[in-house]
């Protein structure tokens, strides 16, 4: 059998030697089908040829001529003019070119040339920045008379030099190419053959056969990921080897009859799906997905309850210790009623109290356990672990939560967002999870009254917030987001503390930071939620789990310099209780885009819309990478513009996945093989068993 046009090396094409080789490789490309996958950025139109008499200072144009005339100056030393007359009958232009006076040696009077180039006015009309090519060149001109890819450079390769290598490859692309796709999706009208979206998502004859051939690449990227990932759910599906827990029992119902409201019909729902996954002999790997202030805490603590009721143990990660201590502290009081206490294990627990804790867990005493990625490393072992939940807040990716997993022997899973992600993320980076959506809010939420406050009306905001509290209103008010250190940030909460203190002195203000010991926060907190403070000055560490349904005003510094989803969740530590809430978010953005996202938190309620438009505001690459997940790059494809291809790419996936679950069909060859090609040492996907 011939080897597969597009997985022959690189050296197979004309042009590539050591050197570039060396190169392409560095930026992740191994072969020939790699380099032709990898579409230009954009394209410039140089069809037309004009007429030199007619050109304009200014503009970039092409003209063919004939070289009527070359001279070399040496100027001085080191700096030497070659200029090139070109003519075409009609009127003849000027060439410069600088130090390459080699150059004589191409353009010799006579010779035909095609010319690109910006049109310029400094003693005399010519060309500068040129691109030529031969006109009499067997073949067709690659560079110029046509409308041209501009590639973005790799390493120390130029686009002209890509764009030659590209077209010296398409040049030998076989009639039969193997392609990926199986039989039934090719001929559809949205996904041209394979060969002629290669050639024309390089050299199109225009713009629109440029974007058709760019979908059908992308819908392959697209379409591979997905496979993988229907994959790995087939192949957990198939596998019954998971743990089974029992039905409910009396701490469950110890744990639902203490609960102080009733549970929403999507919390019930949820719970229903959460505990048919965990009665049956499968594993669960779910996503739990809900809006702010949805109650996604209790639903996860009801499965904890449940994974101690059979005898198992339960974990739950969270990815700071600041988090990890609020879910446990709130764990604590929730798993009370069930008659379980949760332990406690981050990356500063004190050494003969990991230490005990670990033999606990090892021997499995300990029921239930919240921590870090603490939890993560190789000397904690679990004599049971039945359950782990993660509360992710897109911080883990694929590979850290197969990690866990494997610390029991198949427990299930379950995975938190705190942040709702566009459903298009939501398929391609959890794709192998089964997702569980909690789509309605306790009953009696207000939606808050959201404010931009332009710098210059601070005072008047914060003379506003004093009015509220002062009144007897509870209002936190946030720091800005400084990245590069806690240290700095509480550094900034404690000023403006010490200032509240001063200008305030008929309100007690407190203070919450990530630097202050544990009983200084729940000092703090404590002193907050029974009214004896007024107003809480803290920095993010607030962003999640706490739960002062008295509080009714945010007031939120620097607020442009938080994400929309960060400033979602701030906001949603208000407009938990009965009273109509307000958030003030103090900015002055600069770029038009600051402006739109903070006018779009101004005006969402919905979580959902809110990530859909951070994703529209940032692309996909600011959300986050692909490759934290563990999931292959996206090149031609942008989970932007391309939803309608995700779909298709998802059902279509499933299709093929469910017809043949091990792609063993000699028509899927092809598509295996890329499949095992882009998941290839990424765990956790794309993975049969
Ligand atoms: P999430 O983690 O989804 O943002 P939480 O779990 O923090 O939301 O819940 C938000 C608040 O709503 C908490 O105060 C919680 O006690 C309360 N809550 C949860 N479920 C209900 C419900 N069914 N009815 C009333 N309040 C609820
Ligand atoms: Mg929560």
């Amino acid at each position: 059998m011939t080897m597969d046009y597009l997985t022959r090396p690189l050296t197979d094409l004309k042009g590539i030697g050591r050197a570039r080789l060396a190169t392409l490789e560095k930026a992740g490309l191994a072969n020939v089908g790699d380099l032709l996958r990898r579409l230009p950025y954009r394209f410039e139109d140089r069809t037309s040829f004009r007429a030199i008499a007619s050109l304009q200072a200014g503009e970039w144009a092409t003209v063919r001529g004939t070289v009527a005339g070359v001279r070399t100056d040496y100027i001085r030393r080191g700096l030497s003019l070659t200029r090139v007359t070109l003519s075409d009958g009609g009127g003849s232009i000027q060439m410069r070119l600088w130090n390459q006076p080699y150059l004589a040696k191409t353009f010799v009077p006579g010779a035909r040339f095609l010319i690109y180039g910006l049109v310029s006015d400094e003693r005399g009309l010519h060309l500068s920045r040129p691109e030529w090519e031969p006109a009499d060149d067997e073949g067709d001109p690659i560079h110029l008379g046509r409308v041209v890819p501009v590639h973005r450079g790799v390493g120390g390769l130029t686009p002209r030099v890509l764009r030659r290598l590209i077209f010296e490859a398409l040049q030998g692309l076989p009639a039969d190419l193997a392609d990926p796709l199986p039989p039934e999706l090719r001929g559809r009208d949205e996904l041209p053959d394979l060969a002629w979206a290669l050639r024309h998502g390089h050299f199109p004859d225009d713009v629109e056969e440029a974007e058709r051939a760019r979908r059908r690449l992308a819908f392959d990227e697209l379409f591979i990921i997905q496979v993988g990932l229907a994959l790995s759910r087939a192949g957990r599906a198939a596998r019954s080897d998971g743990v089974r827990h029992r039905p409910e029992g009396p701490r469950l119902r110890a744990f639902l009859g203490a609960l102080p409201y009733d549970l929403t019909a999507a919390q019930r729902r949820a719970l229903d799906e959460i505990f048919g996954d965990m009665e049956s002999p499968r594993q669960m790997s779910r996503l739990l997905q809900g809006d702010v202030g949805s109650g996604k805490t209790v639903v996860a603590a009801a499965a904890l309850v449940k994974a101690a009721e059979g005898g198992f143990q339960a974990a739950l990660l969270a990815p700071t210790e600041v988090l990890a201590e609020q879910h446990w502290r709130r764990l604590r009081e929730l798993l009370g009623p069930a008659d379980l206490a949760p332990a406690f294990l981050a990356g500063g627990t004190p050494r003969v109290e990991r230490e005990r804790l670990l033999s606990g867990l090892a021997d499995g005493s300990v029921p239930v356990v919240v921590g870090t990625h603490a939890l993560l490393e190789e000397d904690v072992r679990f004599a049971r672990l039945g359950l782990v939940v993660v509360d992710e807040q897109h911080r883990f990716g694929v590979a850290q939560r197969a990690s866990l997993r494997e610390k029991g022997s198949h427990p299930d899973m379950l995975v938190m967002t705190a942040t709702p992600i566009p459903r298009t993320l939501a398929l391609t980076l959890y794709g192998d999870l089964d997702l569980t959506l909690i789509d309605e809010l306790p009953p009696g939420r207000r939606q808050v009254v959201t404010r931009v406050v332009p710098l210059a009306q601070r005072e008047r905001a914060y003379a506003w917030l004093h009015e509220r509290v002062a009144g007897g209103g509870r209002a936190f008010i946030v720091c800005p987001l400084i990245e590069e250190s806690e240290e700095k940030q509480a550094k900034a909460a404690a000023r403006l503390h010490q200032e509240l203190q001063v200008g305030w002195p008929d309100v007690p203000v407190g203070l919450l930071h990530g630097r202050l010991s544990t009983a200084a926060r729940e000092e703090a907190m404590g002193a907050f939620r029974d009214g004896r403070l007024r107003a809480l000055v803290a920095t993010t560490v607030i962003e999640v789990g706490i739960d002062v349904p008295e509080a009714t005003v945010m007031l939120i510094e620097g607020a442009d310099r938080f994400g929309l989803a960060q400033l979602h969740q701030l906001r949603g530590r208000v407009g938990r209780g009965a009273d109509q809430s307000y958030c003030l978010l103090v900015a002055d953005p600069r770029t038009a885009e600051g402006q739109a996202r903070l006018r779009a938190i101004a005006s969402a309620r919905d979580g959902f819309a809110l990530a859909e438009e951070d994703l529209r505001l940032r692309g996909p690459g600011e959300f986050f990478g692909t490759r934290q997940h563990g999931l292959p790059d996206l090149h031609a494809a942008d989970l932007v513009r391309d939803r309608g291809l995700l779909d298709l790419a998802r059902s279509a996936a499933e299709a093929v996945v469910a017809a043949d679950p091990s792609l063993a069909r000699a028509e899927h060859g092809p598509l295996r093989a890329e499949v095992d090609r882009a998941f290839a040492g990424r765990p956790g996907a794309g993975t049969i068993g």
